[in-house]
C-alpha cells in the first residue's frame, strides 16, 4: 500500500461519520474570514493526503465553509470531519469534498451535475472551477436553504433543483461530470446516460460497506475504478426500490 493510498484510506474511513472528538475541535482563529483556518485545513488535511490539482486546492482555500454550516457548528467548520446540517444530513469532511472534486477532473467551462446539495458547499467548491453546476436536493428545506446561502455569496453559476436525483436532469444533460454525495446501493442508470463521452461519474456505492467509484463513459461503454472505502448517508427516493 503506497503512503498516498494509505492516507486516502484512513481519511476516507472517517467519511461522513461524526466522531465525538469533533466537539473538542478548537474554535477557528480567523476572526471574520477564517482564511488562516482554511489555509491550515488545506495544508494539513488535503495536500498532506495527496490532493494536487491546483484549481481544487485554490477553491478549498477560498470557499468559506463556515457559512455553510449551522451557526452552532461554525467553530468546528474547518475540522477534519463531517458536521450535521440538520434534518439528519451532513456536510462531508473537507478531504472528501476535495477528493471527489479532483476525481471529477474539473476544468473551466465544464457543465457539472451534483446529486445531494445538502448545505451547498460541494456545489460552491465546484462552481469556483467549472462553468455551471446543477445540483439536486431531495429534502426541500435543505435545498431552499442552500439556494439562499449560494445566492447570498453570488454563486450565479449554480442552479439548485428540488427533487430526486435518481433521474438526473434530462433537460440539462449531457454533463461533463456528475458527483453524487449520498450513497445508493446501485448506480442509477439515468446518471450514466447523462454523461458526455469521456465524462466522469464520481459516486459512493454500497450500504454498510461503501466504495467511492469513478465511472468513465468511453467508446460505447463504461470504465469503472474503485478509489477508496467511504461512509456516506444513504441515497433516498426511487433508488430504494432498485435492489442491487
Ligand atoms: N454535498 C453536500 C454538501 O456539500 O453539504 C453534502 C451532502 S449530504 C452528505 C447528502 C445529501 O444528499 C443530503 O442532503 C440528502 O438529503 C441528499 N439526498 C439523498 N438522497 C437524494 C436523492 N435521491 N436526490 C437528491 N438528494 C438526495
Amino acid at each position: 500500500m503506497t503512503p498516498r493510498w494509505f492516507a486516502r484510506l484512513a481519511a476516507a474511513l472517517l467519511g461522513t461519520l461524526i466522531p465525538a472528538s469533533c466537539l473538542a475541535t478548537p474554535p477557528p482563529s480567523g476572526g471574520g474570514t477564517f482564511a488562516d483556518d482554511r489555509a491550515r485545513m488545506v495544508g494539513a488535511q488535503i495536500e498532506a493526503r495527496g490532493i494536487r490539482d491546483p484549481a481544487v486546492l485554490a477553491a478549498m482555500r477560498k470557499v468559506p465553509r463556515h457559512l455553510f454550516v449551522p451557526e452552532s457548528f461554525r467553530g468546528q467548520a474547518y475540522g477534519d470531519h463531517p458536521l450535521p446540517i440538520g434534518l439528519g444530513q451532513t456536510i462531508s469532511q473537507p478531504y472528501i469534498v476535495a477528493l471527489m472534486t479532483e476525481l471529477a477532473h474539473p476544468r473551466k467551462g465544464m457543465k457539472v451535475l451534483e446529486v445531494g446539495t445538502g448545505s451547498g458547499y460541494q456545489a460552491a467548491v465546484l462552481a469556483e472551477i467549472v462553468g455551471t453546476v446543477d445540483t439536486i436536493e431531495i429534502i426541500p428545506e435543505l435545498g431552499r436553504r442552500a439556494e439562499k446561502t449560494l445566492r447570498e455569496m453570488a454563486y450565479d453559476n449554480v442552479r439548485v433543483h428540488i427533487g430526486d436525483g435518481f433521474d438526473g436532469r434530462p433537460k440539462d444533460a449531457p454533463f461533463d461530470a456528475i458527483l453524487v454525495t449520498a450513497a445508493p446501493e446501485t448506480i442509477p442508470p439515468p446518471l450514466l446516460d447523462q454523461l458526455v463521452e469521456g465524462g466522469r461519474l464520481v459516486i459512493p456505492v454500497g450500504s454498510t460497506q461503501q466504495e467511492l467509484l469513478v465511472v468513465t463513459k468511453t467508446n460505447g461503454g463504461y470504465r469503472r475504478e474503485t478509489v477508496v472505502p467511504v461512509r456516506f448517508v444513504p441515497m433516498k427516493g426511487k433508488v430504494e426500490g432498485h435492489p442491487p
